[in-house]
């Protein structure tokens, strides 16, 4: 029977819940024990879909389809479990299912509150599919005293009473931040957080405490004694260079011999972490660098392309090198500044992306990309835009565009290029989608297949003919195109199974330049980078040498 532990936060948000959370699932893991992270987010949005990624960070999308917090793209980053639709869950989530059931009078007349039904929904979204794993780490967003937290709260305080503390523990993160004036850290707000926790009745078992410093013991001890636990059981979670350092970190102060201890588990000793200091290392010791400008429209904030930076990174670890990002904004990025931006970059990447605002910006940097033999990466925005761009600078198609971008003129009867889709097959089932029906969670979501053309740059950088890929879009390029792009070498490489939706494309005339219409970011690995971001940076090193020889 699994166990369950529950990740709160305290005093801010921000402090890294998931990457937290993430890494007890990973240190659990090297102990040999299956685990599986689920989020609870209580904001009012059914799921994350349709939040911007500016004040959001982006939407992680499973490979069921689900369009989830991104936090679950950091469980699978570091566990390599893949999440599943019932591993994220919101309060919209649960108020939807539960006005859905009292209209159809499920409730038999009774009085709908939110202790006991709301609560009630939780819980069993909490302990659902869960016979196969010995922990199940559930993350509580938000941060303790939130109004929309509460319910939240209660149902695990209500599951620690039902099932026990054998199968259940607390875990909460805390700040203790450092005042510059007294020069000292302050374990005040820890204090009152806690207490704000136990006044709903939740004793915390650990506390993780988020400093820019060493904490003192006496500190520690302080803490100790006012939360009312375990000395040993004041783990501090200090900055660090790479989030992947986060595991070893923890460990080496004993976090997951305190949580074996809280279930009354044998330690049987160390965690295995061979694996952590081998990508550490190569992390730590970069032989190359290169710079990659992502040329995108929500630039402001680390956490809208957090996947995208991640894959990055992946890619740099396998090829032992440093990736440095120059984020570019696309909005007011226009032709004359391409040049000056751009020339100096080793790599071009145009990411996913929603509206006509900043496309201008978007297909001068792609333009520039193709004439200068710069690599080229374009995910799903980014590959519809790099046919239209091809269709209008190379074939002269000059009104080629995408629906998306409002009513089209049509040139001849192959109709747009880039068009709504309201019809597509999912293995052998039909999905249809209206014009005008909801924004939420209709667009082509989850994995699909892809077949790969044989000989094809697509078919070696992935060493297979078929391959499986997280799709997120509403829009797809239009096949009755294929026979004049590839005449003019660019290849349709990648088509789904049934042949109608490209899937990604390759120009033959360009020492790299790939367009793919899923989200190959939302798979990569630290332990698994992913082929096609692995390649791209090999292309964008290979670039400096070229650099090089050119200015010698
Ligand atoms: N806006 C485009 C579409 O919906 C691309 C979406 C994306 O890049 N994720 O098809």
């Amino acid at each position: 029977m699994a166990r369950f532990i529950f990740i709160t936060g305290g005093v801010v948000s921000s402090l890294g819940k998931g990457l937290a959370s993430a890494s007890l699932g990973a240190l659990l893991q090297a102990r040999g024990y299956k685990v599986r992270l689920r989020k609870l987010d209580p904001y009012l949005n059914v799921d994350p879909g349709t939040m911007n990624p500016n004040q959001h960070g982006e939407v992680f999308v499973t490979d069921d389809g689900a369009e989830t917090d991104l936090d679950l793209g950091h469980y699978e980053r570091f566990t390599g479990v893949n999440a599943r639709r019932s591993d994220s869950v919101s309060s919209g989530w649960i108020y939807s299912t539960l006005l859905t059931k009292e209209r159809r009078g499920d409730y038999l007349g009774g009085t709908v509150q939110v202790i006991p039904h709301v609560t009630d929904l939780i819980k069993e979204f909490i302990l659902k599919d869960t016979d196969q794993e010995d922990f199940i780490l559930c993350e509580i967003g938000g941060t303790v005293g939130d109004i929309e937290g509460l319910p939240f709260l209660e149902a695990i305080r209500q599951l620690g009473y039902e099932l026990g503390r054998e199968r259940v523990m607390y875990i909460h993160l805390t700040l203790v931040p450092y005042i510059a004036a007294a020069k000292e850290l302050k374990t005040k707000p820890t204090q009152h957080s806690v207490k704000e926790l136990r006044s709903i009745g939740i004793q915390p078992d650990i506390l993780l405490c988020r400093a820019d410093r060493e904490i003192p013991l006496s500190e520690r001890r302080k803490i100790a004694l006012f939360c009312n636990i375990r000395e040993d059981a004041v783990i501090q979670a200090l900055d660090v260079g790479s989030v992947y350092e986060v595991p070893k970190r923890y460990s080496e102060q004993g976090f997951d011999r305190q949580v074996l201890k809280c279930f009354g588990i044998e330690d049987k000793g160390a965690p295995d972490l061979g694996k952590w200091d081998e990508i550490l290392d190569r992390i730590q010791h970069p032989k190359g660098e290169v710079t990659i400008a992502i040329v995108g429209k929500y630039t402001g904030i680390g956490d809208a392309y957090k996947s995208l930076s991640e894959a990055l990174d992946h890619a740099g670890i396998a090829n032992q090198a440093r990736v440095h990002i120059r984020w570019i904004d696309a909005a007011g990025f226009e032709k004359e500044d391409v040049a000056k931006a751009l020339q100096d970059v080793n790599a071009i990447l145009v990411p996913g992306g929603f509206g006509e605002r900043g496309v201008s910006g978007k297909l001068a940097a792609i333009t520039y990309a193709r004439e200068h033999n710069k690599p080229y990466l374009g995910i799903c925005f980014g590959m519809q835009l790099a046919t239209i761009e091809f269709a209008r600078n190379v074939l002269g198609i000059k009104n080629a565009a995408s629906t998306e971008f409002g009513p089209y003129q049509e040139s001849d009867d192959r109709g747009p290029l880039v068009g709504l889709m309201t019809e597509w097959l999912r293995g052998n089932v039909l999905e249809t989608r209206k014009r005008d029906g909801d924004m939420g969670g209709t667009m082509r979501l989850g994995a699909y297949e892809c077949n790969l053309s044989n000989g094809s740059l697509a078919a070696q950088i992935y060493g297979n003919a078929s391959i499986e890929e997280r799709h997120r879009h509403r829009y797809e390029v239009n096949v009755q195109y294929r026979d004049v792009f590839e005449k003019a070498d660019m290849l349709f490489s990648g088509m789904s199974p049934g042949g109608n939706l490209p899937e990604i494309i390759e120009y033959k005339k360009h020492p790299w330049f790939v367009g793919v219409q899923f989200h190959p970011e939302l798979k990569s690995r630290p332990f698994a980078p992913h082929p096609l971001f692995a390649s791209f940076v090999k292309a964008a090193l290979k670039e400096t040498k070229q650099d090089k020889k050119e200015a010698a």
